[in-house]
């Protein structure tokens, strides 16, 4: 199956090598897409909020974040083949920048934040090019569009928390113009070494939620929403 329906919204049914290809695709065809890693919360938050399911809708590209998601697929009878972690998303394109010459732009997180990731980023992968970097704190926006379009990167990546920054994508992405723009979460808070990742055993066993629960336990009301979700889940599927 190519897409799966998880509460009324779809998901792409792709591995990390798919969604590679799909980048590439984009890329080439040169219109803005938005890919969206969607996790349960980010699918809650659909159900209570229509200008965000707008942008799951609208989004070329859903991806399955989160082992909540991968559960729900399986509870459902239509299982998902594989995880595809945003920060696993853009480490493998940090990982193909080089040869690809992906160039890069960067909005979001605290001031200083996004900076640091892009040094040690830089150090990481050598080649990369990232051509804008703003902090994710700002009251207006009109220089950062007009500086992201002067700039043309391929990929944006926009770290404004779920929800904020793909309803910011979505309102700007015909004026930017970027062919891939993904919204990242938190991942320049763990590229700048502010926030560390699970051990790969802990992601491996599908416990990094549990992982980020004890190191932040202020959220937890967040993380209260997995047991509601794979509730829902199976209610979905009894209707059916
Ligand atoms: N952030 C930001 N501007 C805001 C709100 C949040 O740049 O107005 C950043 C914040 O500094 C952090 C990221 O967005 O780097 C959100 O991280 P989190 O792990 O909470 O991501 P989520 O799980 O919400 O996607």
């Amino acid at each position: 199956m190519d897409k799966i329906s998880i509460l009324g919204v779809e998901i792409d049914n792709l591995s990390l090598e798919e969604v590679l290809g799909a980048v590439d695709r984009y890329l080439k065809k040169g219109d803005p897409s938005l890919i969206v890693t969607a996790n349960p919360e980010i699918i809650m938050l659909a159900r209570e909020d229509a200008s965000f399911r707008a942008c799951l809708d609208e989004a070329q590209t859903v991806v399955a974040d989160g082992i909540g998601i991968i559960i729900a697929s399986r509870l459902l009878g239509t299982p998902l083949k594989q995880r595809v972690a945003g920060i696993d998303l853009v480490t493998a394109l940090f990982e193909q920048a080089a040869k690809k010459k992906y160039r890069f732009y960067f909005v979001g997180a605290k001031p200083g934040v996004a900076e640091r990731a892009a040094a040690n980023i830089k150090d990481s992968y050598p080649g990369i090019e990232i051509v804008g970097i703003q902090h994710g704190y700002f009251q207006e926006d009109a220089a950062i569009i007009e500086d992201i379009a002067q700039k043309k990167p391929d990929i944006l990546l926009v770290a404004l928390g779920m929800g904020k920054q793909e309803k910011w994508i979505k309102k700007r992405i015909q004026k930017i113009g970027v062919p891939v723009s993904i919204g990242v979460g938190g991942s320049f808070d763990v590229f700048a070494g502010e926030a560390r990742r699970a051990p790969v055993w802990m992601q491996k066993a599908g416990l990094e939620w549990l992982y980020r629960l004890l190191k932040q336990p202020s959220r937890i009301g967040r993380m209260m929403k997995l047991p509601v979700f794979l509730l829902a889940v199976l209610a979905s599927k009894k209707k059916n």
